[in-house]
């Protein structure tokens, strides 16, 4: 086994500079993840030990309910959005964990607000919540299919900052990560999910479609990762052409997201000479 990669060196390879000094070019961030991880093995071995630590956090987040933990998932279709999810919590008991994939808005979401439907499924004291695509859908696919007048799309960068910061400030820590896959993995995966028979349902013509705008998609990301990286909620693009890597990678940031909470059982409130149980 070579050496394992520290938190640190997985934070500073993910995340995007906050302070928005250099432009986001995203040919810059490798798809591959293979600095960090150098082999498929020890992905595999270190994603296994943080799935259960998340598992050990989240009961000790239940439990002490010292604030809440909001996963942004973004990335373009069959980036592994649902892999993450499934993976990061493998031994994680649902109790506590929720997740919300947001599609087309429905016409009672339309007729509001759009972080409406966002605001109202955040997590509450004790609890994590998985946004499975988010508010930044209506700065993506909104700006490119014009479902928005433009200047109203220019508005939300801002107006997403400062939805994210009334939610730190009131005690949810918001994790976003970008998944970042290269135009072959689609192409490569898209393929897999008409050819074979169990992914089938997952293929959506919608998606050709999407890939057709690739460059749209990507130009579209970049601007969300310069604008919207804040010192409260920044972002971090994980590579994910390796399902393992990416798992890992996730995982881990997942974990000190969940540790920087330092969730601690409370004190029962009771003696434990108090009761007798015969
Ligand atoms: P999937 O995640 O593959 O189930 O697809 C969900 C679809 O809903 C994607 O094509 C998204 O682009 C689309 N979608 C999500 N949010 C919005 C939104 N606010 N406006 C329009 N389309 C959306
Ligand atoms: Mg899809």
């Amino acid at each position: 086994m070579t050496d394992q990669p520290s938190t640190k060196d997985i934070r500073v390879a993910t995340l995007v500079d906050p302070r928005g000094m250099k432009k986001v070019s995203l040919a810059d961030w490798s798809t591959r993840g293979d600095k960090i991880f150098e082999n498929k093995k020890d992905a595999k071995a270190s994603l296994d030990a943080d799935a259960q630590a998340i598992n050990t956090l989240q009961d000790a987040l239940f439990a002490s309910k010292v604030g809440s933990l909001l996963i942004v998932l973004q990335g373009i279709d069959t980036s592994g959005k649902d892999g993450v999810t499934k993976e990061a919590f493998h031994y994680t008991s649902p109790l506590g964990v929720l997740v919300h994939a947001f599609g087309k808005p429905t016409e009672e979401e339309l007729a509001h607000d759009y972080l409406w439907r966002l605001h109202k499924v955040t997590p509450r004291k004790g609890y994590i919540t998985v946004f499975n695509r988010s508010q930044y859908e209506d700065v993506l696919v909104v700006k490119l299919r014009k479902l928005a007048p433009a200047e109203a799309v220019e508005q939300r960068y801002e107006q997403i900052n400062q939805f994210e910061k009334t939610l730190v400030e009131n005690g949810t820590r918001v994790l976003k990560l970008m998944l970042h896959i290269s135009k072959d993995e689609q192409g490569e995966r898209l393929r897999e999910r008409l050819e074979v028979p169990e992914k089938r349902w997952k293929f959506n013509p919608g998606d050709i479609e999407d890939r057709k705008l690739w460059d749209d998609y990507q130009a579209a990301y970049e601007t969300v990762l310069q604008r919207c990286s804040t010192p409260w909620a920044p972002w971090h693009v994980v590579p994910a052409d390796s399902r393992s890597r990416r798992d890992a990678i996730a995982a881990r940031l997942i974990r000190a997201e969940l540790e920087a909470m330092k969730p601690e059982y409370p004190d029962p409130g009771y003696r434990l000479d108090q009761y007798e149980i015969d």
